[in-house]
């Protein structure tokens, strides 16, 4: 399923599940974020969603700062900077305005599919060297890598109780309208035994994609040095329940609803990604709520020698702190995990 391809995605979604039968929940999920994120303006005010770094520029600034300051300590080397899922650019410009006045200037590598989006962020980073997946990125040199918000956007998987067990939970399409059905039992052996008794209708997801992804990013810091940054909100599972959900406008809706045209993300299980990493070779610091960790890279600092630099801008200042940083915002749903290689420094931000 292409996401350039004529036609609305819904008509060509539902063609095929006409012809060929129910596709995996991560099929469907692939397929309308790929299309979403080609032909949507979608993070930001005006879109569908609010990033941290399209909040306010300190959200950037800081990683800049964290990515230097374990630079500096790592002695200096030549290490590539590289983002997951850049969105607008806005984070990585921001950063690397940080880290060029410290003397960090690396070569930049974004992952990134869509091509509307590349085209945005090279008018903040023309430079940048960009890939479709971790794959293509350098093998010679360290990496420093950042994801915000990158991993809740990829595929998951659901498995959903049935009546006789455990069963892939797949997408069927009936007239025009998208609805998930069970599918083909699954051994027992592979829901977390704690869990395996859970009600009728129960819901557990996995991102095999996402551990992928852990997995070769992980086994190349291990082997090149370097470290990775990973801030998105989750959980630490194993979890039973169903956390898929579509955005569009800046509400909630059914994720089943619109393919291609709502915002699909799932929560992200921290755990998971902390054992895949560690199994590759890496170290693992976090996770930690986002409000601890932009706490200890000198946010309220930052704050106040913004608000004190344009005293105008001072309320829309602290408005972008407390989003940032409140419980009842970012501050403890978002949190932040970080990998470093094994001959590379502790990251600062981690108690
Ligand atoms: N990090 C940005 C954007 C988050 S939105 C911010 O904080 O504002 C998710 C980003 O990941 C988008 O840039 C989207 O195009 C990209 N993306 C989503 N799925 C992807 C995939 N499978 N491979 C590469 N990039 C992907």
């Amino acid at each position: 399923m292409t996401a350039d391809a004529d036609g609305p995605l819904a008509d060509r979604l539902a063609r095929a599940i006409t012809l060929a039968g129910p596709i995996p929940v991560s099929r469907f999920m692939a397929a309308a974020n790929a299309h979403y994120y080609a032909t949507r303006a979608s993070i930001g005010q005006a879109g569908d969603f609010t990033t941290a770094p399209e909040i306010s520029q300190m959200f950037g600034e800081l990683i800049g700062a964290w990515a230097t300051d374990l630079w500096d300590r790592a002695g200096q080397p030549a290490a590539a900077f590289v983002e997951l899922g850049p969105g607008r650019g806005t984070l990585a410009a921001d950063a690397l305005r940080v880290m060029g006045k410290a003397g960090y200037r690396p070569v930049v590598h974004f992952i990134e599919t869509s091509s509307r989006l590349r085209a945005e962020q090279a008018k903040r980073v023309p430079d940048a060297i960009w890939h479709n997946d971790v794959m293509t990125l350098p093998d010679d040199c360290p990496l420093i890598v950042i994801a915000n918000e990158f991993f809740d956007a990829l595929p998951i998987e659901q498995i959903v109780r049935a009546t006789d067990g455990w069963r892939r939970r797949l997408v069927a399409c009936q007239d025009t309208l998208f609805l998930p059905i069970s599918g083909g039992a699954v051994p027992d052996t592979i829901i977390p035994e704690h869990l395996r008794d859970s009600p009728v209708g129960s819901i557990v997801e996995s991102s095999p994609t996402t551990i992928d992804t852990i997995r070769s990013l992980s086994g190349k810091i291990a082997a090149q040095g370097g470290a990775a940054l990973i801030i998105d909100y989750g959980y630490e599972g194993p979890l039973m329940g169903e956390t898929l959900q579509a955005v569009h406008g800046h509400r909630f809706g059914n994720p089943f609803g619109s393919p291609g045209e709502i915002d699909l993300s799932a929560h992200v299980d921290f755990a998971v990604m902390s054992v895949a990493a560690a199994q590759a070779g890496v170290a693992v610091h976090g996770p930690t709520p986002q409000r601890d960790f932009l706490g200890m890279l000198g946010l309220a600092t930052r704050a106040a020698a913004l608000a004190k630099q344009s005293p105008a801008h001072a309320d829309a200042v602290a408005a972008a702190y407390r989003r940032l940083s409140d419980t009842a915002a970012m501050g403890t749903l978002f949190r932040a995990l970080a990998f470093t290689s094994r001959n590379w420094p502790e990251p600062a931000g981690f108690a």
